[in-house]
């Protein structure tokens, strides 16, 4: 490893303050390497050559026309000679253990540690990102990530005795092959699989990688295009289409809706993306509305008010979802999940720490109904 100057010691100090915020343990093991070596040197997939040595990528709704030399919006795919490359394959920025309810997974395991694996780049540039030092720069940008194999981060999991791998912190559709690989190993190896994404992946890729996955968490934005063209750069129509695709292949899902005060958290909308979500989904699917705090390019808007966040809830009840949950608002009494049945707490929560369970064999514990999710290692 080269000497460390002060320009990268300061920025080495604030990537790690920063996984160790994401870690929430401070459980974390990331920028080991050096950054000299970034190059564009794993063969992409899912792309089509086109003339003069330009490439179209199909791996996100994008669809990307990359000419010779250039790199991607993305910022960590590149064509070279009618050849689409990445250059984050087993080169993950951040592999930390970290609680699945931080995802927010609450049907999956609850109370486990799953292994945390996020890149650079992103195909989203939304202007509240808590991740943008990760998600909004190249390999390149970091100079520190890690070189883990996917067969060594299957191993890491094992040695730290996590039942669940994650790909998660910035968009996993960028990541794909190296998230692809992993959860092939994973599964062969009795590990459960969760992917974290925005949903804008292309439905050939999204389908060649549903068989190694367990479980999945969709941010659903906003219900409108207006506000995925303007605050996330992407669009709503193709995340639905990814919502209907996960549920219909039989995967768990589960929903996140980040609501910001003045841009996604009118009630007339929030009605019609609930209703949506129980019509097209099922009342089963579990809806976290997750309280915004200021970031990156929207530092000047307050945190969503409490009230905003539990009118939300309301509505979502009242339109027929039965798992409603308030996230990022610690202490409420809405970070626990009730019994739909007899109102009984199923899983008692302080912000994402689990303090209580009762959930029996899949069924509530005090009146027996059933209770979807996957509650065991050996659950499919
Ligand atoms: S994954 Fe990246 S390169 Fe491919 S289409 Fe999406 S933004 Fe473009």
């Amino acid at each position: 490893m080269s000497a460390i100057n002060r320009r990268t010691f300061l920025k080495w100090g604030a990537c790690s303050s920063l996984l160790f915020l994401l870690s929430g343990y401070g459980y974390a093991y990331f920028f080991l390497q050096n950054g000299a070596d970034h190059e564009f040197d794993y063969e992409a997939m899912f792309f089509v050559k086109k003339e003069e040595g330009k490439v179209q990528c199909r791996l996100c709704h994008h669809k990307c026309v990359i000419h010779d030399g250039q790199i991607s919006r993305c910022k960590v795919r590149k064509a070279s000679s009618g050849v689409l490359y990445t250059s984050v394959y087993a080169r993950p920025a951040a592999v930390v253990v970290e609680p699945v309810e931080k995802e927010p997974q609450y049907h999956f395991l609850p109370g486990s540690n799953a292994l945390c694996i996020g890149t650079s780049g992103c195909n989203f540039t939304c202007k509240n990102c808590h991740n943008w030092q990760l998600s909004q720069q190249g390999l390149a940008d970091l100079e520190r990530y890690h070189h883990y194999s996917p067969q060594e981060i299957v191993d890491l999991a094992h040695e730290r005795q996590v039942p669940t791998i994650s790909f998660t912190y910035n968009e996993p559709t960028v990541f794909y092959e190296y998230m692809l690989d992993i959860s092939r190993l994973a599964k062969a190896e009795g590990l459960k699989t969760m992917l974290h994404t925005n949903g804008f992946i292309h439905s050939d890729p999204l389908e060649h990688l549903l068989p190694y996955l367990d479980t999945v968490t969709i941010d659903l934005k906003a219900f409108t295009e207006d506000f995925y063209h303007r605050i996330s750069g992407g669009s709503l129509s193709p995340v639905l289409d990814t919502l209907l695709k996960v549920s219909q292949a039989g995967l768990w899902l589960e929903i996140v809706n980040l609501l910001i005060p003045g841009l996604n958290d009118d009630y007339a909308s929030i009605q019609k993306m609930c209703n949506w979500i129980r019509t097209e989904l099922g009342e089963h699917i579990p809806l976290h509305f997750s309280r915004f705090s200021p970031a990156y390019q929207l530092r000047n808007l307050s945190p969503t008010p409490l009230a905003t966040m539990e009118n939300a809830y309301s509505f979502a009840k009242k339109e027929g979802l039965l798992f409603v949950t308030l996230g990022n608002t610690p202490g409420h009494k809405y970070n626990s999940t009730f019994c739909p049945a007899c109102g009984g707490t199923l899983i008692e929560r302080h912000h994402i720490t689990v303090k209580n369970i009762n959930i029996e064999k899949g069924n509530c514990r005090f009146c027996h109904n059933p209770i979807p999710g996957i509650w065991s290692t050996t659950a499919i």
